[in-house]
């Protein structure tokens, strides 16, 4: 058995002052093999010749998943570049990838790497990474991030998306879809904005569904459009999922249109997402998300995710998820104790260590032995302050510490 001893664990609330609930810790010491937790107790029972890795009194959080990451076409670990600015959007941002993917090959490793490097320096034990499959690129990306992403999996777990950037129809028009679904990385097929890339939301959805249901595969698609066309879209998006059976596997990320919308809409169409099992993953732009904590409220599934950080669509980006899930906070006016720490869930694919009532949920035995340990009072505290300093550790090994 390997020990990490000294850690500071959530053990439930206080509620013994109504409107100034607090968080319980206790000191613990969690006993791992085989890179999964085998028991929690106050005090480590070490035997001799047993590892100890100290946790130095830090608190325990389970490890970060980003649902939506692009690997293969940014700038970040290369040379500085800001955006270049464009008028349309999406389609010119595409017309201008054309122009650069083949050239990008090249320095795809190294770039890949610096990446995950970040990324998963700063607590994430999943990514979930996007891949272009394009009829300029073909499935040369694939192969490129696939490669970097095995050099990686002594310190994180990961999922392949095939996302047709250019169009799903332009893309499987030449094949490219159906031979990348074949890859064994792919866990899911992407697809974007079906009326105004494609331009026929019908043909669009039904060749991602068809895909997804042949080859057994999960579903991402990108909206970006905005208004009454992206909630007709997602509405159309919640019927194909129930008419596939494919409740639970389908996800959109962006999903603008939701921040346009009444109270009353986002609600009605939260409900729907719900009963379809649809996932909304979020940036948290500050200008046009959607409302998060009123999605999870009506039963969504949320992720808050990095997506891209310094490529031509825009310069910015930390890498941090405990960050973006701190922004979400301040965004969504989450202040209280119990608020913070519910956003970290939009960061763990669900998993808090406390229950809104308090219920201690996580660790328990039969985890995977997945961390981060920050300096934080609680995870309210972490999610509000953010601190800078992190261990994590997967699968019982300590992958990287600052
Ligand atoms: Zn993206």
């Amino acid at each position: 058995m390997l020990w990490l001893t000294n850690i500071k664990m959530e053990t439930g609330y206080d509620f013994s002052r109504q409107d100034d609930i607090r968080t319980k810790t206790q000191y613990a010491a969690i006993g791992i093999e085989d890179g999964v937790i085998r028991t929690i107790e106050r005090k480590a029972a070490l035997k001799e010749g047993e590892a100890v890795i100290d946790g130095q009194g830090y608190l325990l959080l389970p490890a970060f998943a980003d649902n939506h990451l692009h690997l293969d076409k940014g700038h970040y670990g290369g040379s500085w570049q800001a955006v270049v600015p464009v008028e349309n959007g999406v389609r010119d941002r595409i017309r201008e990838e054309e122009g650069f993917l083949l050239d990008f090959l090249e320095h795809t490793p190294e770039k890949a790497q610096a990446l995950i490097d970040l990324v998963a320096g700063n607590g994430a034990a999943f990514l979930k990474v996007q891949v272009n499959v394009d009829p300029v690129v073909g499935l040369k990306n694939l192969e490129s991030v696939y490669n970097v992403l095995k050099k990686n999996s002594h310190r994180l777990n990961f999922e392949v998306v095939v996302f047709p950037q250019h169009g799903t129809l332009v893309t499987e028009a030449k094949g490219w879809l159906t031979e990348a679904m074949k890859h064994p990385a792919v866990t899911a097929i992407g697809g974007l904005d079906p009326a105004t890339i494609d331009g026929d939301i019908e043909a669009s959805l039904k060749t991602i569904f068809d895909l997804a249901a042949d080859f057994q595969k999960q579903i991402d698609i990108h909206l970006h459009d905005g208004g009454t066309l992206g909630m007709f879209e997602m509405h159309r998006i919640a019927d194909y999922t129930e008419q596939y059976h494919m409740e639970g596997k389908v996800q959109i990320s962006h999903g603008f249109c939701l921040a346009d919308q009444s109270e009353e809409e986002i609600i009605g169409m939260a409900q729907r997402l719900s009963r379809a099992g649809i996932a909304i993953n979020s940036t948290v732009p500050l200008d046009n998300a959607p409302n998060l904590p009123l999605l999870r409220r009506n039963g969504v599934k949320v992720h808050v995710v990095n997506d891209n950080i310094n490529d031509h669509w825009s310069p910015f980006g930390t890498g941090d998820l405990l960050q973006r899930a701190s922004r979400a906070a301040e965004k969504f006016d989450q202040v209280d104790e119990r608020s913070l720490a519910q956003c970290l869930s939009m960061v763990t694919r669900g998993v808090t260590p406390l229950s809104w009532e308090g219920e201690l949920l996580w660790p328990k035995p039969g985890d995977a032995a997945d961390f981060v340990l920050v300096p934080a009072e609680s995870t309210a505290h972490a999610v509000a302050r953010v601190p800078l300093e992190r261990v994590v550790i997967f699968r019982g090994q300590v992958v990287s510490q600052r």
